[in-house]
């Protein structure tokens, strides 16, 4: 316990100083995040709210130098525990869920990986496009668990999963 303690504050610290976003490795919100859809809990080292991708890559350098688990979180709609872990959380949905690029002719999508299955429908939805994998969390699900998961539509449908649609 003695040795892990100061470690964990290091870390904190050095994620403070490299990322923008937010650094939280209070005791509420590493309960908050200790949780998502399924029936397990664990406590994570902390959560980071990246808020572009400088935020990520600074995560990923320091978690690596202190040999720490990094674990991404859309909307922890997942149903077998895929959020939760011994781990620094990187919470993908809260700043990181823009549509960047939408290109009709070639029929692909450019996007963040915490936007929401559903806002990229709405957006693609007046170019006669969509989004196939219709999951029925489709209002919670982000493209990023989407792929971690290869969701796949909630019906029987002609739709291929999720990472049948990414490139
Ligand atoms: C009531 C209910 C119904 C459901 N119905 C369906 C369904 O019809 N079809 C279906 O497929 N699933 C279903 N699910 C499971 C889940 O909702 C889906 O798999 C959903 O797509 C997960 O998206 P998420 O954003 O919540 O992912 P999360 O749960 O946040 O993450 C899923 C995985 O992706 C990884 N991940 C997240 N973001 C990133 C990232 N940026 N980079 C790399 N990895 C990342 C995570 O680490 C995790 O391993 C259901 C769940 C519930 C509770």
């Amino acid at each position: 316990m003695r040795a892990i303690i100061p470690a964990m504050t290091d870390l904190e610290q050095e994620l403070r100083r490299a990322v923008e976003g937010d650094v939280r490795f209070d005791a509420y919100s590493r309960l908050l995040y200790s949780t998502d859809a399924s029936m397990y809990q664990m406590e994570p080292i902390g959560v980071v709210v990246p808020r572009h991708a400088g935020d990520v890559q600074a995560v990923l350098e320091i978690a690596n130098r202190g040999n720490v688990a990094v674990l991404p979180r859309g909307g922890g709609t997942s149903l077998t525990g895929q959020t939760v872990n011994r781990a620094v959380v990187m919470d993908f949905s809260r700043f990181m869920n823009n549509v960047l690029e939408v290109n009709e002719e070639e029929l692909w999508a450019r996007v963040q990986p915490g936007l929401v299955q559903d806002e990229l429908n709405h957006h693609v939805r007046p170019l006669g496009l969509l989004f196939g994998p219709d999951t029925s969390t489709s209002n919670r699900a982000t493209i990023g668990g989407m792929l971690g998961n290869n969701s796949t539509p909630a019906a029987p449908t002609r739709s291929p999963t999720a990472s049948r649609w990414s490139t």
